[in-house]
């Protein structure tokens, strides 16, 4: 049965390996001290155990304990339209999925959804992740029904609502930039009001929005301090039409419009020249890489080592659920060490404790959350997961190498978020999977009928023949 996120608790998290991504590095037969949902120590578990003989111990000394993975860029919008249009360019499936998905979306759509979703990303040791609502439904602030959804799974969460309102030639707009910017105001304030929620101003593309709109939102980050998300560089597409549009591309239109004057996250980065990378390193713009994505689509390959080399922050991030096509973060992890290493046809471009830090620490530093999260250290919250029981985790020559290169969901067995257990014994204990997959059965036929994406055969919900 789902019920409310559980209490803190106070513990001992034991492990073969303790990853702590931090300045205490690897540690053998380590163990960590949560209480009050903080970390108190990191240590060998002999050394903590002597110290602290009265408090519980969980996991039994074997396979590794890590911080809880940043999954850095994803939609969502998309959590309920998996498995659909894989053989289309961006814009195209942009155009003809995201769109009329976008149109019917609803705030329990949202909430429902992040739900469902928040289960498959626990279960691949996701803690925090930053989302990006995208729809266009002008009845309801349907983005709300994210900051709703996180808070009753317990995840920590950065929202933020993907607003686009350059409409098909000969179509009207589906809003104004008053309806837009209310609802971008509302999202805030939900997001003020929870406890491990917080808000980024969305901008869903530059190319999908208005010069009106994009002036509006520099000028709203202005005045409320505002950080960003949005995406930059995904397609070569991109760049023609940034520069047919604006006689420039994305990333130098971004720096005039006064859009880096604010923290921003970007997803991808895919097809950045030198002076991009300039201008974004010396802002305060971090990449989110989305592997899984980028290959699905035919993208391109994001250069992760030039921007990790010029200094950019680069998280990992899984990309919406309707573009990986789920939100398996270990896959992703994975995913963005192969995509280099057959890229660049050198296997020692990039390593797994590399990987291992872009997919935690260096995606808390992209979000502005490093000093809360990211690593296991004295100080921060207890955001971890514990794998274990697994046969990918319980032979450890190379521990970091065998969790990027070999971990699956199956070995997570517990996952801590703010020092809640939200997931114990390899299941969610906040939400129940099949009672979730039920809620969300009904909502997901709803919109395949609703977007037609089932009428023109995108869907075959209604078990249509091919
Ligand atoms: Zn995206």
């Amino acid at each position: 049965m789902s019920g409310p996120p559980p209490a803190r608790e106070e513990v001992l998290i034991r492990a073969a390996w303790v990853l702590t991504v931090g300045p205490e590095g690897d540690v053998p037969d380590g163990a960590v001290h949560v209480r009050d949902g903080e970390i108190v120590a990191v240590g060998p578990y002999p050394d903590l155990r002597a110290a602290l003989p009265d408090v519980p111990v969980t996991g039994d000394g074997t396979g590794l304990l890590i911080p809880g993975f940043v999954n850095a860029h994803t939609h969502l919008s998309e959590a309920l339209a998996t498995g659909m249009g894989s053989e289309l360019t961006l814009f195209e499936w942009g155009e003809r999925l995201v769109g009329p998905l976008g149109s019917v979306l609803t705030e329990e759509d949202a909430r429902e959804g992040t739900r469902l979703r928040a289960v498959e990303m626990l279960l691949s040791g996701v803690t925090t992740v930053n989302d990006m609502f995208v729809h266009c439904n002008a009845e309801e602030y349907a983005s709300l029904g994210v900051v709703a959804g996180l808070e009753s799974a317990g995840m920590r969460g950065v929202v933020s609502f993907g607003a686009e309102d350059v409409a098909a030639p000969g179509q009207p707009a589906w809003a104004d930039v008053t309806r837009i910017m209310a609802e971008q105001d509302a999202l805030a304030a939900a997001a003020d009001a929870a406890e491990l929620v917080v808000y980024r101003y969305g901008v869903g593309t530059l190319l999908g929005q208005s010069d009106e709109l994009l002036e509006a939102g520099v000028d709203a980050c202005r005045r409320h301090g505002w950080a960003v998300h949005t995406h930059l560089a995904e397609v070569r597409e991109e760049l023609v039409a940034a520069a047919q549009r604006w006689g420039r591309r994305t990333i130098p239109h971004a720096l005039r419009l006064g859009l880096f004057e604010r923290p921003l996250i970007a997803g991808h980065g895919v097809w950045v020249t030198e002076p991009d990378i300039e201008i974004l390193a010396s802002h305060d713009v971090a990449i989110a890489h989305n592997p899984v994505a980028n290959m699905i689509l035919g993208s391109g390959v994001c250069p992760v080592p030039r921007l990790r080399k010029a200094g950019i922050a680069v998280g990992i991030g899984t990309d919406g659920a309707a573009s990986n096509d789920g939100q398996d973060m270990l896959q992703a992890v994975k995913m963005a060490a192969l995509l280099q290493k057959v890229h660049t046809l050198d296997p020692s471009v990039i390593d797994a404790p590399d990987v291992l830090r872009m997919a935690t620490l260096d995606g808390a530093r992209a979000l502005g959350l490093d000093h809360l999260v990211g690593s296991v250290e004295p100080g921060k919250r207890a955001d971890l997961v514990l794998l274990q029981d697994s046969v990918c985790v319980s032979v450890l020559h190379d521990p970091c190498g065998q969790l990027v290169y070999g971990a699956s969901p199956r070995a997570v067995r517990e996952v801590w978020v703010d020092g809640r257990k939200l997931v114990d014994d390899h299941a969610c204990t906040v939400i129940d999977e099949r009672e979730q997959i039920e809620v969300c059965r009904p909502l997901t036929r709803r919109i395949a009928e609703a977007s037609g994406l089932a009428s023109t055969g995108f869907s075959r919900l209604g078990g249509t023949a091919k």
